[in-house]
């Protein structure tokens, strides 16, 4: 259902078994503070002066010129790799091949819980026997929730009944309160994807959403961050969700009830957003719950969460102790 995304990417990996800030590029991901090393002993004519950052968060909160840096290392290395002066291998030091590669969550460890937004879609509200929302739900999940691309998603004995979200997710990039909705995209870095996993009998249960959504690895993230840049019509993607291979979940973000710059300008209202900073906003229709009978994640589950233009979030549902 998606074209591949284009344009600026960014994501945390495992590299030599470190967390590091890589560029992604079509096949390749690069390690940018190796490649700004090597491109200045080897390239003199690429201009890579200027602070890189040297982490996402350092990244998405670095304002423009850590982003213009980032951006002219990955620009340089893809023209190294067009022309052969380049390749890409899974020992290079500064390319490597992208389906080799282990993510991370993009931000490893949020710094704060991650804002959430129930209900933003009025089929998902309808198929939870729930009224649309006139004004934005607003529940957070705990950074110890946070995982990333391909990580296992563990189906914890507290619950039986666990069930997916697929969810377009907003990563905040400066600092704002009080922000009017004709500026709210000013404060957005990009976009990721977030799976807001869910345990309904525990969410049913202690009736506030905090307990059934913030159990550990519930908020697989990722693959990578999309520069808003390259996705400029955040209200035109496909969204949808398999599990083992079978559509769930499809629909597009144009459905959201409450879109990104309303969310911003509410959420920000007499409360500071900071840099790394994410807003999930919501799933469409089409959860587990939803189903007759209900449709409950077990472990050896695949699920994919796919959002048009960011990438495919493909998470693995095991067993606790695995
Ligand atoms: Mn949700």
């Amino acid at each position: 259902m998606t074209r591949p995304s284009a344009g600026l990417r960014f994501a945390t990996v495992l590299w030599d078994g470190q967390a590091t800030l890589v560029g992604v590029l079509d096949v390749a991901v690069v390690h940018l503070g190796a490649a700004a090393r090597a491109l200045r002993r080897g390239r003199k004519d690429v201009k890579t002066t200027g602070a890189l950052p040297t982490d996402m968060l350092g990244l998405v909160g670095g304002g423009p010129s850590g982003l213009r840096a980032a951006k002219a290392v990955l620009q340089a290395v893809a023209h190294c790799l067009s022309d052969g002066t380049w390749r890409t291998g899974p020992r290079n030091p500064v390319v490597r091949p992208l389906d080799r590669t282990r993510f991370l969550s993009p931000i490893p460890r949020p710094p704060r819980n991650i804002f959430c937004v129930g209900r933003n879609y009025a089929e998902h509200a309808k198929e939870r026997g729930a009224d649309v929302p006139t004004v934005p739900v607003f529940f957070t999940k705990p950074p110890t929730a946070v995982v990333g691309h391909e990580a296992g998603v563990i189906c914890w004995p507290a619950t039986q009944n666990l069930d997916y979200e697929a969810e377009l997710a907003v990563v905040i990039g400066r600092r704002g309160r009080d922000i009017p909705r004709a500026r709210a995209y000013e404060y957005v870095f990009g976009y990721t994807i977030m799976n807001d996993v869910t345990a309904r009998d525990l969410q049913k249960k202690h009736t506030q959403w905090f307990k059934g959504k913030g159990l550990d690895t519930f908020a697989p993230l990722g693959p990578w961050i999309v520069h808003k840049s390259a996705l400029p019509a955040p209200h035109a993607l496909r969204i949808g969700l398999r599990v083992n291979g079978e559509p769930r979940q499809d629909a597009t973000t144009g459905d959201m009830i409450f879109r990104i710059e309303e969310l911003i300008e509410v959420l920000s209202a007499g409360m500071t957003l900071e840099p790394g900073d994410l807003i999930a906003t919501g799933t469409p229709s089409g959860v587990g719950a939803g189903f007759v009978p209900p449709q409950w994640l077990t472990p050896g589950d695949v699920v994919e969460a796919e959002v048009e233009g960011i990438g495919i979030l493909r998470n693995r549902i095991v067993a606790p102790g695995r």
